[in-house]
């Protein structure tokens, strides 16, 4: 009698737990936003996902909000998965000193980057901490990088001096607007990209030759892995011009 009295309850687990996953399966088509989180080393980040867009949106520096507002906006549109750091400020602790989150994407730049604001470490703890970094970043690139050719996009602002100009020396192929501000502009690392983006109204350059000294920075970790990257570049503050500029990559880029 008891047993049965299981049976009879396990039956009724069973029927609930089917009809539930019926009633999420049915959900998929709205596209609900998902989130979880990764670690790269100490640098935390949301991953943000909606709908079934290949593209990847990543937000790299805690100081620049537009950016990751522009970001939460685009998906809602067009969908992706958004990697989004979980820091107000641009560096973001690491061990007993401070990184730039955009300067650990490859060996020699994390060199410099954990040396900027710690100058001495005492010997053999650089290579520790190197080594942990190149294990870490080869995991976090492996979920960053986007499948089925889609782009990984980083989105970034300025509020100091920096502008397109500091980027020509980089670049192989350049596209300017005399009436665009040179603070607002688009970097990418593919030569067909480049072609469809350079058609539009924005400052657009072409980054497809890594520089000799390899500063760290996700472009060329990106290139180097035969990822389509694009980088939208606004003054900080600058919200719609971002959204317009990420929408404009969006449709340029299908
Ligand atoms: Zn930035």
């Amino acid at each position: 009698m008891k047993r049965s009295k299981t049976q009879y309850l396990l039956y009724r687990l069973f029927t609930f737990h089917f009809i539930i996953s019926l009633l999420v399966g049915s959900d998929r088509g709205k596209s609900k936003m998902s989130s979880t989180t990764i670690n790269f080393c100490s640098i935390e980040f949301d991953i943000v996902k909606k709908g079934e867009s290949n593209n990847c949106y990543i937000w790299l520096h805690g100081d620049e909000r537009t950016a990751n507002l522009a970001i939460r906006h685009h998906l809602k549109y067009y969908g992706g998965t958004a990697f989004l750091v979980k820091s107000k400020d641009r560096e973001v602790p690491y061990r007993d000193t401070k990184i730039d989150p955009n300067r650990v994407f490859s060996r020699k730049g994390s060199f410099k980057a954990i040396k900027k604001f710690k100058p001495e470490w005492a010997p053999g703890t650089i290579k520790v901490a190197l080594d942990e970094l190149d294990q870490a970043r080869k995991q976090f690139l492996s979920e960053l990088f986007p499948d089925s050719n889609g782009v990984l996009v980083a989105v970034h602002n300025n509020f100091r001096g920096y502008n397109v100009k500091s980027e020509l020396k980089y670049s192989t192929k350049v596209s300017l607007n005399p009436k665009e501000n040179p603070r607002d502009f688009i970097i990418c690392t593919d030569s067909t990209d480049f072609e469809k983006l350079s058609v539009g109204t924005y400052n657009v350059v072409l980054q497809d030759r890594p520089p000799e000294k390899d500063n760290g920075s996700l472009s060329w970790a990106a290139f180097r892995n035969g990822i389509r990257y694009v980088n939208v570049e606004t003054r900080l503050g600058w919200l719609t011009k971002q959204k317009k500029m990420l929408e404009f990559v969006e449709e340029s880029l299908q």
